[in-house]
């Protein structure tokens, strides 16, 4: 079981955004690597924490995670899927938070995941969008999907220099004078974009930051049990950043098709079943559609038209991975709409039989008595 992120934080689940970023910043100090040389359990602590901030701080992320708990960002090969978020992409994001408790002046963390010091920033290569439809089939079962994406990549050949502007720190110190004297303020380096490298060479096919188009597949794993609008994050898989940079992500968005004979309602499933006069009067076994299958399942002699049959756990897995919906399996009973002269004369013999009046009992007529548990 994955902790829960405001217990990894410390906090109740109504804290505001500034206890929360208030306890991250606490536990990124006491956890960080700088204080904690080959400590993994403190490096596991921190990345923990991280990863517990970065969704958090980000009203969407919570009410997503409040709604639906880690399952919200599972299987998707970002964090969360992917064993958390790696030390680069939590000082590029939240080293601001914390960095001014660390390495003085730049805010560097030297010797840690290439995050020179001097106080360099790390481009980061923008996200890209895309859709996925999936039928109730692979949504019931999870699916692997294999989507061809156009990402920028850096085009190889491309090198780099040092920025003349800033040497290489990635930023720029300014003096001013003031009434209190001489004042240093630093700033990123706008010639670099703070990441104190310059494109020396780069192949023709290249664009201003070395980086070109290129065709990929790129595979993503889809959880059993989403729901349509739910976006899945591919981390590093989205546009390329010049450098040193850290790539952007892959957000996929899940789209919905439309089944047959299946009808979709949360979790569970609901199916329409047409059986004839004759089979509703003598009972019949028929074939359902289940989105991992056929079954087939008894329908007892006698059934009214409207009856609902419950197929236990035939339905769509939950994304939280707590149990799974049912199939309600609706049964109609078909009325011909043209008789020949035999039928004809059939039912009017029986239409003054007291067998056929309509006498409901009160099981017939309650909704929750027709809910019958086939599988229980
Ligand atoms: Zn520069």
């Amino acid at each position: 079981m994955k902790e829960d992120y405001y217990d990894i934080l410390g906090v109740s689940k109504n804290a505001s955004a500034a206890e929360i970023k208030k306890a991250y910043r606490k536990m990124a100090i006491k956890y960080h690597p700088d204080k904690n040389p080959d400590d993994t359990k403190a490096e596991d602590m921190f990345k923990k924490s991280a990863e517990a901030y970065e969704v958090l701080s980000d009203p969407d992320k919570r009410a997503r995670y409040d709604q639906m708990g880690h399952a919200a960002f599972d299987g998707s090969g970002g964090f969360g899927g992917g064993g958390g978020m790696n030390m680069d992409d939590i000082f590029s994001q939240f080293g601001d938070i914390f960095g001014s408790a660390f390495g003085g002046g730049g805010g560097g963390f030297s010797g840690f995941g290439g995050f020179g010091g001097g106080g360099q920033r790390r481009a980061k290569g923008s996200n890209l969008r895309i859709r996925v439809k999936l039928s109730l089939e692979e949504i019931a079962n999870g699916v692997e999907k294999k989507v061809k994406v156009k990402r920028k990549v850096q085009a190889a050949g491309t090198t780099y220099k040092t920025c003349s502007t800033c040497n290489g720190t990635g930023q720029v110190t300014r003096v001013t004078n003031t009434i209190l004297g001489r004042m240093q303020t630093a700033s990123p380096c706008n010639v670099c974009g703070g990441s104190g490298q310059m494109i020396d060479q780069k192949p023709s096919d290249a664009d201003a930051q070395g980086l070109k188009v290129q065709e990929e597949t790129v595979s993503i794993k889809i959880p059993p049990g989403v729901v349509e609008g739910m976006q899945l994050k591919v981390g590093g898989k989205g546009n390329e950043a010049p450098g040193n940079g850290i790539a952007g992500d892959l957000l996929v968005a899940i789209e919905e098709k439309e089944h047959e004979s299946l009808q979709r309602e949360g979790d569970n499933l609901h199916y329409d079943l047409y059986i004839s006069y004759p089979e509703a009067a003598l009972g019949a076994s028929k074939e359902i559609q289940t989105v991992s299958g056929k079954v087939r399942i008894k329908i007892e002699a006698g059934v009214q038209s409207g009856k609902i049959l419950r197929l236990r756990g035939k339905g769509i897995p939950s994304i939280n991975g707590y149990g799974k919906g049912d199939l309600l399996v609706h049964v109609n009973v078909w009325t011909p709409k043209t008789l020949s002269k035999e039928q004809k004369d059939f039912f009017e013999k029986m239409q003054g039989d007291e067998n056929f009046e309509p006498n409901p009992e009160k099981s017939d007529k309650s909704f929750f008595e027709k809910v019958k548990d086939m599988f229980s």
